[in-house]
């Protein structure tokens, strides 16, 4: 048996139409996939971040097809998934043993034994079915359809950034980049009490903040006063980290959320996060059980955020829809 696959073999990207079956370990299940979304994310993979050879593709809605069962040991009665088959689902894209120090000390999302859906050790979601830990899924109610809920990835990643910001005394935080991934950080943590706006170039997209009656502003029309007190970067460009700290005031913090294939990463100079004492740290994944409770309860609009719908069958003209001025988030039917 063989399937169609959308894979990186680390020079290129193509459809495999004679991609093998996901050979699931214990406690794994195999979701036949009914959606992706494509990000920047997956075009890093396919350039070579992590080295990542194999299937692409980490955000999905899909269909428990089977599961196997869990090795017997105390764990396994503890964290005993209520997934079954036939459930539609979407996921979290990290793994984790749930015995070395790292899972021992709570910091599962940093498993010393990691895989990443589609970036590490782990072939991806864009292909007619994947393994992932029934652990990692989260069924989607029957009122979010497909096209809704292939955004929770992006939305457990805001969530994720959201909980890293200390509010106090109503902070001012840019958010930078007005692809897809901002247009959802953005709504996010507009719902913190804090004053928020996004920083972008085009002006569709930022007219979607009009409508949601974010604020929002051209980066060519921005002042770097050095007055934010957190400035989360969602740009796909090595830019946005110098633009965030032209725009961060002294001791505050720059959290970035981009990630660049190796051919797009170059120096950048960080004597001002030394001088002016600024926070730089990282942001990954994030809970997508409560990132469906948001789509579900309608609290975020990611229906503006709809961009081309394609088929997983368009191959490599997948990643190429991302990168047009303008794009919104990229779906594929499977
Ligand atoms: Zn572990």
């Amino acid at each position: 048996m063989s399937m169609r696959a959308l894979i990186t073999d680390g020079q290129e990207v193509r459809l495999d139409r004679n991609w093998p079956e996901p050979d699931p370990k214990p406690g794994e299940a195999v979701v036949a996939t009914r959606r992706v979304a494509i990000s920047g994310l997956d075009r890093a993979a396919a350039g070579g971040l992590l080295s990542f050879r194999g299937v692409l593709g980490h955000a999905f809605v899909g269909t428990v097809q089977s599961i196997e069962p869990a090795d017997a040991g105390p764990m396994t009665a503890a964290n005993r998934s209520k997934i079954e088959a036939e459930q539609r689902v979407v996921g979290s894209i990290c793994t984790s043993c749930g015995t070395c120090d790292l899972c021992q000390k709570g910091l599962r999302a940093h498993c010393r034994h990691q895989t990443i859906l589609g970036l590490h050790h782990r072939d991806g979601c864009a292909a007619e079915r994947f393994a992932l830990p029934a652990l990692n899924l989260v069924r989607v109610p029957e009122t979010v359809d497909d096209e809704r809920a292939v955004f929770a990835h992006d939305i457990a990643a805001a969530i994720q950034t959201a909980r890293q910001i200390t509010v106090e005394g109503k902070p001012y935080i840019t958010v930078l980049g007005d692809g897809p991934l901002g247009l959802i950080m953005v709504q996010v943590l507009a719902r913190l009490n804090a004053s928020v706006r996004l920083i972008g170039h085009s002006a569709r997209r930022l007219g979607i903040c009009e409508k949601w009656g974010i604020k929002h502003r051209h980066a060519d029309e921005i002042g770097r006063r050095a007055d934010q007190d957190v400035v989360v970067d969602c740009t796909d460009s090595p830019e946005g980290l110098e633009l965030a700290m032209q725009l961060v005031r002294p001791r505050g913090t720059i959290i970035r959320k981009c990630v660049l294939p190796p051919s797009a990463q170059r120096s950048v100079d960080l004597s001002p996060i030394t001088r002016r004492e600024i926070t730089l740290t990282g942001s990954f994944d994030g809970p997508v059980s409560e990132a469906m409770h948001m789509i579900e309860r309608e609290e975020i609009d990611v229906v503006s955020i709809i961009g081309r719908r394609m088929k997983l069958d368009d191959g490599e003209t997948l990643l190429r829809a991302t990168t047009q001025p303008d794009a919104l988030r990229v779906q594929a039917e499977v």
